[in-house]
């Protein structure tokens, strides 16, 4: 017998035919023999309908209300899961955030679960009670419901298994696993059975929107082995697990891209201490944040080039930053560009093996694609390039690192 934490995402549950789907597969699981708490998210399209009544009602809304609105999905399915389960001969119950409670901070809109309350929980367990569970909610400090940002149910589902010290936390959602890259831009990109925490991680923040970053690091810390797998298809997904678990390592897992990137040159900034902090000092006030950095060596001694990326939707909040500093930062020129992509390759190979970052560098000269701006990181190499070239790049880097599939 094992606990294990099963969740639903909103496609998964998107209408009554899949909501007594996800029944019979809970049942499945009831009938092996094991203790189940199930997750669910909000239908799917609903909580962007209640998101967008929100800036209906007003742009700017108080944030205790707007989650006391987008909460409301999730506890809909709740109930629906449970009659489901009922009507197939089980027990079950549905628990809201605050029923349980789980408990968050007060920052809402984006809250964080501090702890989860389980004896309650586990006792009905135990009396072989199905817990149906709202995903992205909480109870914050002032007895006020808080949800957990956009795609939030993941991370309730990872923190629950930590709570219920769950054998297995296993998120059912409409793709069939990770993959080395996206299967619509590389046909022969291969389903991972295995993936590390890290490198989920890395994948995660760099655009593969198979889970929620916070989600990864939650399961990270607290050693949740994470299975992803399809409501749709019969077949094992890809475990999400320490590094330790996997035996054959590879040198790179996986290839992400992101297309939501801006790049921002400043052309002959002065080249003086304190200049880089006079420009992304006032971009943090301005809540931009900043990814990709370089700055070239100036010539004269006098003034370079600044280049920097930031997020897509942010660009033109950045350009405004910058040109109200202009006399402070007295830079020649400001060129922005939305005409980038930002590709990365992950594994934690790359801490023992030389070269895989010139492998990238040779590949994509091979093809003729110019490197714009690179970051790396311990176990991620990161490259931006000119949007077009996203489908040619993901094919030919794929290729060069061994991952196609025969
Ligand atoms: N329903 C929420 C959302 O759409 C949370 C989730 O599904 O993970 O973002
Ligand atoms: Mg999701």
């Amino acid at each position: 017998m094992a606990r294990i934490v099963m969740k639903f995402g909103g496609t998964s549950v998107g209408d009554i035919d899949r909501i007594k789907n996800v029944a019979k597969r809970v049942k499945r699981e009831v009938e092996a023999g094991n203790e189940v708490a199930v997750v669910v998210s909000a239908m799917s399209g609903v909580t962007n309908q209640l998101v967008d009544w929100c800036k209906q009602m007003a742009p700017l809304h108080d944030q205790k209300e707007y989650d006391t609105v987008v909460a409301t999905g999730e506890q809909v399915t709740t109930g629906l899961l449970a009659i489901g389960l009922q009507e197939l001969g089980l027990k079950a119950r549905s628990w809201t955030g605050w029923q349980v409670p789980i408990r968050t901070d007060s920052t809402h809109g984006k809250a964080r679960i501090d702890s989860i309350d389980t004896p309650e929980m586990l006792a009905d367990m135990a009396e072989g009670v199905v817990a149906v569970v709202a995903g992205f909610q909480g109870i914050a400090p002032g007895n006020r419901i808080a949800t957990l940002g956009r795609g939030g149910s993941d991370t309730s589902a990872v923190a629950l298994a930590a709570a219920l010290k769950a054998d297995r936390c296993d998120i059912y959602t409409d793709v069939d696993g990770v993959y080395t890259t996206d299967p619509r831009i590389v046909t022969k990109a291969k389903k991972l059975d295995k993936i590390t925490y890290e490198e989920m991680l890395e994948l995660a923040s760099v655009g593969a929107k198979v889970l929620q970053t916070r989600s990864v690091e939650m399961a990270m810390k607290h050693h949740v082995r994470v299975q992803v797998l399809s409501s749709f298809v019969d077949a094992p997904g890809t475990l999400v697990c320490d590094e330790d678990e996997i035996v054959e390592k590879e040198l790179v897992s996986g290839i992400a891209y992101s297309r939501d990137e801006a790049k921002i040159t400043l052309v002959r900034v002065s080249d003086r201490p304190g200049v880089a902090a006079a420009i992304f000092g006032p971009l943090a006030e301005a809540a931009v944040n900043v990814d990709m950095i370089v700055q070239n060596v100036s010539e004269d001694g006098k003034s370079t080039d600044l280049t920097f990326t930031v997020g897509r939707a942010d660009l033109d909040r950045a350009r405004k930053v910058i040109e109200d500093h202009k006399a402070t930062l007295a830079y020649e020129g400001l060129i922005c560009d939305a005409n980038v992509v930002k590709v990365s390759v992950v594994g934690v190979g790359m801490r023992s093996h030389a070269g895989i970052a010139q492998k990238m560098f040779q590949t994509l000269a091979s093809e003729g694609i110019n490197i714009q701006v690179i970051s790396t990181s311990e176990i991620k190499i990161s490259v931006l390039i000119e949007e077009k070239y996203t489908e040619l790049a993901l094919r030919a880097l794929h290729t060069a690192y061994g991952l196609d599939a025969a």
